[in-house]
């Protein structure tokens, strides 16, 4: 678990306080506890090899060695490194609606793993935030319920929903979607791709075949922060073939774990937009890098 490595760290210092100076030995020894922590928090290996040797190149400089408190050093240099790898300063709330609307979003994810939700909410926040009229559909041809449960999730949140016509295929759907969006006047239009279970070969067809169609400003990817290194594999998959432009973290509220933030972002290099911190329609907060790297310190 994360919260160990701020815990960690002080343990490895405190044995060293009042020497002084730190060594290369020392700083090796903080190194390993680090690499321990972030592991056991589901962090990719190399995510993992490639952090610890950032923090190590910092942390062995003459600089941090000489410090009057060496220990305090590194754990700003994590906290830095951490920073960094999860985005650094990248604009919060930075999605992209500008060009000629209806501006399409298309979302996609694997079935549970948040994204009708997260579609409800995405459309709430840019209909408050951003001050454009939003229409939300399904494309989840397959499930109803999953139809049905945007079609409500919309209403509650008093966006805008595409009517269910029974009988289209996702490709038809999302060509209605952009016509209504172009005759009601529109800013925006969210389309909920199929979530299935795994990722297979007629659900990227599909999903690329409507990004062909409808030119989204941003693809995003929501993926459960939970499931770890699973998500990163997914990410990297979609990513390959649709060309994403951000991910949403489900379930930040979830046990605490950033790994999944951590990995994501290292593998893909993609920014990830928003994490999902409850339930409920207003639980969707802007990514704050600086924020994750302090919970993940302690
Ligand atoms: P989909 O199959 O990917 O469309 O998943 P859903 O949107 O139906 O979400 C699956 C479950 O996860 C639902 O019970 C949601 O309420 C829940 N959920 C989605 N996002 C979050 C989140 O950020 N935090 C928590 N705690 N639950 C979430």
């Amino acid at each position: 678990m994360f919260d160990a490595l701020s815990e960690r760290l002080t343990g490895v210092f405190d044995r060293i306080t009042g020497r002084g100076a730190l060594s290369e030995k020392d700083v090796d020894a903080a190194l390993r506890e680090i690499r321990v922590a972030l592991l056991e928090a589901d962090v990719a290996l190399p995510a993992v090899k490639d952090f610890v040797n950032r923090v190590r190149e910092k942390a062995v400089g003459e600089e941090v060695i000489r410090a009057v408190a060496p220990g305090q050093q590194v754990v700003k240099i994590v906290h830095d490194e951490l920073v960094n790898l999860l985005g650094g300063e990248e604009e919060p709330d930075g999605l992209h609606l500008e060009g000629e609307p209806p501006v399409a979003i298309l979302m996609a994810g694997l079935q549970g793993s948040g994204k009708t939700t997260t579609t409800a909410k995405l459309a709430k926040r840019i209909t408050d935030r951003h001050r454009k009229k939003v229409l939300v559909a399904s494309l989840d041809t397959r499930r109803p319920a999953a139809m049905e449960q945007l079609a409500q999730m919309a209403e509650k949140a008093g966006v805008a929903s595409l009517p269910i016509v029974k009988g289209q295929t996702a490709v038809e759907i999302a060509r209605r979607a952009m016509q209504a969006g172009r005759l009601q006047g529109y800013d925006v239009v969210i389309l909920d791709t199929a979530g299935r279970t795994s990722i297979d070969e007629e659900m990227m067809g599909e999903a690329a075949r409507i990004a062909e169609i409808t030119r989204p400003r941003e693809t995003i990817l929501v993926a459960d922060a939970l499931t770890g290194q699973d998500a990163v594999e997914t990410a990297r998959r979609f990513d390959e073939r649709l060309k994403l432009t951000g991910l949403v973290l489900t379930r930040m509220d979830g046990d605490g774990r950033g790994g999944a933030a951590l990995s994501m972002r290292w593998v893909t290099g993609l920014p990830i937009k928003f994490i999902g911190t409850s339930e409920k329609i207003d639980g969707l907060d802007a990514f704050d890098a600086k924020r994750l790297a302090g919970r993940i310190l302690g």
